[in-house]
Order: C-alpha cells, then structure tokens, then sequence
C-alpha cells in the first residue's frame, strides 16, 4: 500500500444491523475491535438492534458499558434491514462508513482494503463475495437478480446484495433506503453521480443462528428480478410508464371510435362492430393505466416520508 492507500479516516464509523445475532456478537466485537486498534483507526460503531427477540441487546449493552464508542439503537419491532442500515446512516459522525453483517460471515480483516480503495477516490466501495458460502438456493437467485441489475442499472458490480461496503460520509447522508432498498444502494448512489467500485471479499459460513431470510429468497429473486426492471427505470416516477402507454391505449380508442362515428354519420351500421367494443376498450384502459400512474406518484411520494422514520427508535445509548 502507497502512503496515500494508507490514509488514516478522521473517524471511522462501523454500522452492524442485528436482528437475533446473540451468539455471533462477542466474537465479531472482539474480531472488529483488533482489526481497528492494529491500524490505529479512531472509530464508532452503531449497533441498531432490529427488533431482536434473543438476548443481543444484552450483549450490545456490555460492550457498551466498557467501550464508550459503541452506540446502539434499537427499534420497536423488526423494520428490515434497509431501514436498520438506514437508522445507522442518519446517526453515524464517521468521515467513512463501513458497514458489515453481524452474523460473522463478513471478515473484519477486510476493513482497511476497503479504506484503501476509499482512499484511492472512491466514494462506495461494495465488497463481492467471489468465494460465496452459502447455499445454492441461495446462489442462484442472487445471480440471476444481480445480472439483471447490473444491465438494468449500468452499475457494473457482481454482489449487489453483500453487506460488506465502505462509504464516504456524503454518500450515506444522501440516499434514503427502505423496504427491500439495501439491495440497490450502489444503484441510487450512483444516480447520485457517486463513484462506485468493488473489492473480492471473504465470506465465511453462518457459524450462529440462521438466514434471516429463508427459501422465500428463491422467489423473492425471482420476483426482484422482473421488479427491477420496473424500479429502477420508474421507482421514483410510475407515471412515466402508466402515463405513457395509458395515452397510446386512448389515442388508439379514440382514433377507432372517431372512425366509427364518422361511419355512423354517413348511415351505416356500427353497434355490432367488434372494432367499436375495441375502441371503447381502449378509452377504458388507458384512463385505468393512467389513474395507476397517478396513485403509484402519490404512494412513491408519501412512502418517501413514511418508510423510515424516527420513531422506530425506541432508544439510542
Ligand atoms: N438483519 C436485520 N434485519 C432483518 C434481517 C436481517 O437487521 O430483518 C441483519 C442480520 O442480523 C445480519 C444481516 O442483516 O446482520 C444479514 O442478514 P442475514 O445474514 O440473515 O442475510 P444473508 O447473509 O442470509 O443474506
Ligand atoms: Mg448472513
């Protein structure tokens, strides 16, 4: 590593999103805590405890109890993991960001090759799990779901999905996820004209506890794969696509109903015309198409302010 790699963050701060992760926590702590003091990092790391029902909280608390730079927040209930990740970015001080999964598959090794890359200019760097431990069914749907949003997006990474990144401060105070929204934050990062790049990362087995997301994933991919194409042109304006072919279906009805009527006028006969039951199909349509336009820009409005918010947070140490 040259000396500019080697630049120290003024604070780095590390985000874990825990959502029944007891067991994990000890080791990942103590793993974390090693890596940073060997490099000298000045840290914070923010725990957000997404609504856990096993004793992580407990354990978060002792680390906080003798180490004042661990922070936790928790919430009510289980929100996610966009809207935990979310809760870490709008709370963390760091000048870089890292955040990682907490269920030991992200190595802490890895820390300062992502600082590295930060430092080379980078503003998001996304770590790709080349050598993936994990199950097949698993595998595939991530495949197929990150090919399709590699070509839909333009974004050229090979693991959308990996927890393991590293992000300029700018970067976490200007993006808003939600819902199923981890999964494309390289993507609305770099709509935001951020930098992105990516670094093969370890990833080990799941030692503890389970997936939190289980075999659903296999449909869920599938789905997500159709739906990108969908999000990614039009999440923010549905009425770009609904509005769009809603006018060509009425124009079309119109046009044929036009036809008939001026047919009407010079006396034939048009009520048994299959044609006029098309063009009246048609007008239906298209206003429907459009109407659908305008509820999906008023549900991406409100959702914007209601996804997440502060009140999920029931405390923040
Ligand atoms: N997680 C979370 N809320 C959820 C699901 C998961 O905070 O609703 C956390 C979980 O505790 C872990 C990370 O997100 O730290 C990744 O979850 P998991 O390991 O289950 O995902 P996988 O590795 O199977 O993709
Ligand atoms: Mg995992």
């Amino acid at each position: 590593m040259n000396e500019k790699e080697r630049e120290l963050p003024e604070l780095l701060s590390i985000i874990i999103p825990v959502y029944n992760e007891e067991d994990s926590l000890d080791k990942l702590y103590e793993e974390i805590i090693r890596v940073l003091t060997r490099n000298n990092y000045k840290y914070e790391m923010w725990f957000v405890n997404d609504g856990s029902s096993d004793g992580s909280v407990d354990k978060i608390k002792e680390f906080i109890e003798k180490d004042s730079s661990v922070h936790l927040i928790s919430f009510r209930r289980n929100f996610g993991k966009a809207a935990a990740l979310q809760a870490g970015f709008t709370h963390c001080n760091g000048d870089i960001v890292i955040t990682m999964d907490a269920d030991l598959q992200d190595e802490p090794e890895e820390i300062p090759n992502f600082i590295a890359k930060i430092n080379e200019g980078y503003d998001l760097v996304s770590g790709w799990k080349y050598n993936r431990h994990d199950p097949l069914e698993k595998r595939l749907p991530s495949k197929l779901f990150n090919a399709t949003t590699a070509h839909m997006s333009g974004v050229k990474l090979h693991d959308f999905n990996c927890g393991f990144k590293a992000y300029r401060k700018e970067v976490v105070k200007s993006i808003c996820v939600y819902g199923e929204f981890h999964r494309y934050i390289p993507v609305l990062a770099a709509r935001k004209g951020f930098r992105i790049t990516e670094i093969v990362v370890k990833h080990n087995k799941r030692e503890f506890g389970k997936s939190k997301y289980g075999f659903e994933r296999y449909l869920r991919g599938f789905f997500d794969s159709i739906t990108t194409t969908f999000l990614l042109k039009y999440y923010e304006k549905p009425m770009y696509f609904f509005g769009k072919w809603g006018l060509i279906s009425m124009l079309i009805g119109v046009i044929i109903c036009i036809y008939l009527t001026v047919l009407w006028f010079m006396g034939h006969l048009i009520g048994q015309r299959p044609l006029l039951i098309l063009g009246v199909l048609l007008i239906i349509a298209g206003i429907q198409l459009f109407s659908t336009g305008m509820i999906g820009n008023l549900i991406v409005d409100s959702s914007y302010k209601s996804h997440y918010s502060e009140e999920h947070i029931k405390e923040i140490i």
